[in-house]
């Protein structure tokens, strides 16, 4: 697997110092997890602000990296009373973070896209699904109120930023106004982080946008 897109640096670091919302962690964990450059900065990252915090505190701390990686490498949960099997497990390959999550119910958002939450009890402000879209779907021109981050699983898009395919990290805010394209021959399959709404423009968009809620 080549990764060419990256979470941004600031990303990286919330992200190793615990102060991301838990659908902007998973997110990125999940990108982490496969991407060996990122798993280095973020273990640089934890290395530092864990130095630093000992220097003004003789404590030893259990760094947040080691605790996040500790989580991702247990096996699977023994099923047991206590550890109840993950509810709506979509058939599909998924990286064992998500195989571990519970699901609600998918249903179709848009022609060709299919949407399936991800139940998160901490979760902040950010909300996290799998987003499913037909090959070739041309996705309405958008831009967004929060922020939305999103790891290719499967297949791959491209917009005015480049191309993602497995494993790609594309980290969207107010700022970005796009119009994603996914690729021919397989469909695309993303974990989404987004919080506040989407914005779609032109009319088509006006006319749709009360009834697609993402
Ligand atoms: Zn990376």
């Amino acid at each position: 697997m080549t990764i060419n897109h990256h979470p941004p640096e600031d990303l990286l670091a919330d992200f190793a110092t615990g102060s991301l919302d838990e659908a902007d962690h998973l997110v990125v964990a999940v990108h982490a997890a496969q991407c060996p450059r990122c798993s280095r900065f973020i273990q640089a990252m934890e290395h530092l602000a864990g130095a630093a915090l000992e220097e003004a505190r003789p404590i030893a701390l259990s760094g947040t990296f080691k605790a996040i990686m500790a989580r991702i490498d247990e096996g699977p949960a023994e099923p047991s009373a206590a550890a109840p099997v993950p509810a709506g497990l979509p058939d599909e390959d998924l990286p064992d973070i998500l195989r571990r999550c519970h699901f609600g119910k998918r249903r179709r958002v848009a022609p060709g896209v299919k949407l399936q939450p991800i139940i998160l009890p901490g979760a902040g402000q950010s909300r996290a699904f799998l987003l499913w879209s037909a090959p070739g779907t041309k996705m309405l021109q958008h831009s967004h109120t929060g922020t939305e981050l999103t790891c290719v699983l499967k297949g791959s898009f491209a917009h005015e930023g480049g191309h993602y395919g497995p494993g790609d990290f594309d980290f969207g805010d107010g700022e970005v106004d796009h119009q994603p394209l996914v690729g021919g021959g397989e469909p695309c399959l993303a974990l989404v982080a987004m919080s506040g709404d989407l914005k779609l423009h032109g009319w088509l968009g006006r006319l749709i946008t009360p009834f697609v809620r993402l």
